[in-house]
């Protein structure tokens, strides 16, 4: 196990940190150590600028001429684009649209219209919400269908005949925990199931190969890992053998073969192009353009290798730091069985959560008991996570969570 080190052999490990110069891309408060990245990116330094460019430059010169002038209207598949090799998907297999629930919701019911003869979308019991709501939504709408959860180490036996698809979330939004994302989908189609992953909290953070481990559709989130900005679009993956064969039920003019060609028939366009629905919006596309400019020249094994560093770091702070304190270590120890946050339980996880935000450490809470730290590999340095690790270990020393004003609910944790 990793020695909780002191201040100068945490500096050192920055020093000799590749992408220690990442972090002047963004943003950040002075002195506030930003452990959320995962709920919420932090702002680009350039986001500004070119939402400002986009409304001034491009909207209030060029109006409606932006569309064709300034590529408007290929901000989706461009986008994709650049999302692609962070995932290790071609770039003609990746788009940007909508919201990862909308995604979810077209690419279930193409699943399962697919695959007419089976009944179930099988999934993991305390999934992300969304995931599981927009499955019970899909099986409401179709004829037939039926929602099975079956909890993650279960899984690959659980798959049968029966199944249409399978659909699983990478890393854990709460435990931190990551599925062997090439077992489960070789486990899938073995069973002839067609399997979806959610990479909302992978995307950006963790190593994630959906060509090398033959993975049929996927989603994610802009504003996590992706630095997208709040509500930022979604993307969606499906391979380049499902593209024609699969059908959104969204089918919105966006989607057609021809949108300006104004029929009244719906034919459903050519790759991925027929996973959209709506207009893309541009200045929210703008916003997460920046967001992945922050990948720029940015190696993912660096991403990755960094990631690890941080989290075996903050685990042991934890352990060591905080020992006596009445945390359980709910996240895997090993770095191969996790993502890039780690969550402990504790009884007063809400409070020691509000009292760590009054002492500048932005971490979050989630239900009933878990504290989340999420590790941001272009941002957060080790010396983040080693102070934040000291400021924790007082804050539970000295009871201070204790105070009543921590005791108070918030609407969004
Ligand atoms: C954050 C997250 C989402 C978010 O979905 P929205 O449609 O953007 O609200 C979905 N799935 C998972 C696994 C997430 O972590």
């Amino acid at each position: 196990m990793t020695r909780w080190p002191d201040l100068a052999q945490v500096k050192a490990m920055d020093a000799a940190d590749p992408l220690r110069a990442c972090r002047t891309r963004f943003a950040l408060p002075e002195g506030l150590i930003y452990l959320d990245g995962n709920s919420l990116g932090a702002l680009p330094v350039d986001t500004p600028t070119r939402i400002a460019a986009t409304v001034e430059g491009q909207w209030g010169t060029d109006l409606i001429a932006s569309w064709n002038k300034h590529g408007w209207i290929d901000a989706p598949a461009r986008l994709g684009a650049r999302i692609a090799p962070l995932i290790g998907a071609a770039t003609d297999e990746v788009i940007v649209a909508d919201s990862t629930s909308a995604n979810l919701f077209k690419l279930i019911t193409a699943a399962c219209l697919a695959q007419p003869g089976r009944s179930t979308i099988l999934t993991e019991p305390g999934n992300f919400p969304t995931d599981l709501y927009i499955a019970q939504g899909v099986a409401a709408v179709l004829p037939e269908r039926r929602v099975r959860t079956m909890p993650a180490a279960e899984m690959a036996a659980a798959i049968d005949g029966d199944t249409a698809v399978v659909v699983l979330t990478h890393v854990h939004y709460k435990t931190g925990a990551m599925l062997d994302m090439a077992g489960l989908t070789a486990a899938a189609q073995a069973a002839g199931a067609l399997i979806l992953w959610d990479l909302s909290h992978s995307a950006g953070a963790v190593a994630v190969d959906l060509g090398g481990c033959h993975v049929d559709l996927a989603v994610g989130c802009g504003y996590k890992y992706l630095n997208g900005g709040p509500g930022a679009p979604a993307f969606l993956y499906v391979a380049r053998r499902w593209q024609e064969r699969l059908r959104s039920p969204m089918t919105g003019w966006m989607g057609h073969d021809a949108p300006f060609g104004f029929g009244d028939e719906y034919a459903p366009g050519a790759g991925m192009k027929r996973f959209l629905c709506g207009t893309p919006p541009i200045l929210g596309m703008a916003a997460l353009a920046a967001g992945l400019d922050t990948f720029e020249g940015v190696a993912m094994t660096d991403v990755v290798a960094k990631s690890r560093s941080l989290g075996d770091l903050l685990i042991a702070g934890l352990e060591q730091r905080c020992a006596g304190a009445g945390f359980t270590l709910v996240t895997p120890r090993d770095p191969d069985a996790r993502g890039s946050h780690v969550s402990v339980a504790h009884d007063h996880a809400w409070e020691i959560s509000q009292a760590l935000i009054a002492r500048g450490v932005v971490g979050d809470f989630r239900a009933p008991d878990v504290l989340r730290l999420g590790l941001t590999p272009l941002y957060t340095a080790h010396e983040d996570v080693w102070r934040a690790v000291e400021i924790l270990a007082e804050v539970m020393e000295s009871e201070a969570w204790r105070n009543p004003a921590y005791a108070e609910r918030a609407a969004v944790t």
